[in-house]
């Protein structure tokens, strides 16, 4: 059988999959079977933060694989103390941390501290929660239903109650009421188009979720760790949520979640848990994607990298403008606003013809995020590229 045959006949279809078969890679360049190179502008949803094949990563892995890889949370996880502490100097949040395996577990626990907070000896008092409109916050039942799209809660009902959506920021002061315990965001909407939030407007909402005691959870699972430019994007925008959940860029790779939170003393034992969250393998690599990243900041080259990728994004929505209406993002979260859906479609058909992966976000976003640690060479090429596909949808 061949090997599409045997994904298709034994994996279920939840994806509408490019059949290509990846077999390495090196740092923003993927090689298939044949040896084809591409030109890695995804980083696998933002997840491979420091390249494909990353020595430094392996190695880090390797070891701690030969020593242990896990045990349980019922003993102390050196790795998982060292990383939380890590995580919360550089955000400069006074906060703890638990650690699970996903976005979509980070935000079932973020959730969790929300409705704990809003009960009162032990009776539910607040319980309501908003969300936005076009967001993304992942695929279990209750991160569902917190994913303000109506069109993903098709099936899969009863959900639990107590998600509201708002249309924008500006509509949330609007909702809340005498139940509602947070409100949810992601700062820059990732799968919802890449749609970065007003500044200003998010600290105005910060200030009065505060007087209102209304908890403000921010959902960096896409933007966090650097993504943005900043450790999170709560430090870009000069906020102090009450709730951050991390998970893509965390592990580079390796499953891991994060919830962090300035109630410290929310949870007690057995009121939340994880079997592989946190365990030694996945916390080791953390550590370790958050150095490399750290050493990648300090020394000036990511900022430069980024301010180089958002230059050439700038140009070719300049020279395109048949296709586009304009860039978007930070950072190394971008995007390109097509015209149309279907310019959207054909762009990232041809880019993936000419050797180059790019996403596709909201309705017709083409979007962009690189490894942090791209190479001004790498970016070059995969513009290069990029304005090859260009140049025939363009005719087309
Ligand atoms: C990807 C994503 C999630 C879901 O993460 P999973 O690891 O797929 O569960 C949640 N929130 C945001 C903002 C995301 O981008």
């Amino acid at each position: 059988m061949h090997l599409k045959e045997i994904d298709q006949t034994f994996v279920l279809h939840t994806y509408a999959r490019n059949y290509v078969n990846f077999v390495k890679g090196k740092n923003a360049k993927l090689y298939d079977e044949r040896g084809k190179e591409f030109i890695d502008f995804t980083s696998g949803i933002g997840v491979v933060s420091v390249g494909h094949g990353n020595k430094r990563l392996a190695d880090a892995i390797c070891d701690q694989a030969q020593k242990i890889i896990h045990i349980s949370n019922l003993y102390l996880i050196e790795p998982q103390a060292l990383l939380a502490k890590r995580i919360v100097e550089l955000s400069s949040y006074d906060m703890r941390l638990f650690f699970a395996n996903s976005g979509a577990e980070a935000n079932e626990g973020a959730i969790k501290i929300a409705r704990k907070y809003g009960e009162v000896d032990g009776k539910v008092k607040r319980y309501k929660i908003i969300t936005l409109k076009h967001s993304f916050h992942g695929r279990t039942i209750t991160a569902l239903k917190a994913t303000g799209q109506e069109a993903m809660h098709t099936y899969f009902g009863p959900f639990p109650d107590g998600f509201v959506y708002a249309d924008s920021i500006d509509q949330i002061p609007d909702l809340i009421d005498d139940h509602t315990v947070a409100v949810m965001i992601e700062l820059i909407q990732g799968e919802g188009g890449v749609e970065p939030q007003d500044k200003e407007a998010v600290q105005n909402l910060a200030k009065l979720l505060k007087q209102k005691d209304v908890l403000l959870i921010i959902d960096e699972v896409q933007t966090g760790i650097y993504r943005t430019g900043e450790f999170l994007a709560s430090n870009l925008y000069e906020i102090e949520p009450d709730i951050i959940t991390l998970a893509k860029g965390l592990g580079g790779g390796v499953p891991i979640g994060a919830v962090m939170t300035r109630l410290k003393d929310i949870f007690k034992p057995g009121d939340h848990g994880s079997t592989f969250g946190g365990n030694y393998l996945s916390t080791r690599a953390a550590l370790e994607v958050i150095a490399i990243l750290e050493e990648l900041k300090a020394s000036g080259k990511l900022d430069e990298h980024f301010i180089y990728f958002e230059e050439r994004l700038k140009e070719i929505a300049k020279k395109y403008a048949a296709l586009f209406e304009k860039e978007v993002g930070f950072g190394m979260m971008r995007g390109l606003r097509a015209k149309s859906a279907e310019i959207q479609g054909k762009i990232i058909e041809e880019a993936f013809n000419e050797g180059l992966l790019v996403l596709k976000a909201g309705r017709n976003t083409v979007r962009f995020l690189p490894p942090l640690t791209i190479t001004k060479e790498e970016m070059d090429e995969g513009f290069k590229r990029f304005e090859k596909a260009l140049e025939r949808v363009a005719v087309a």
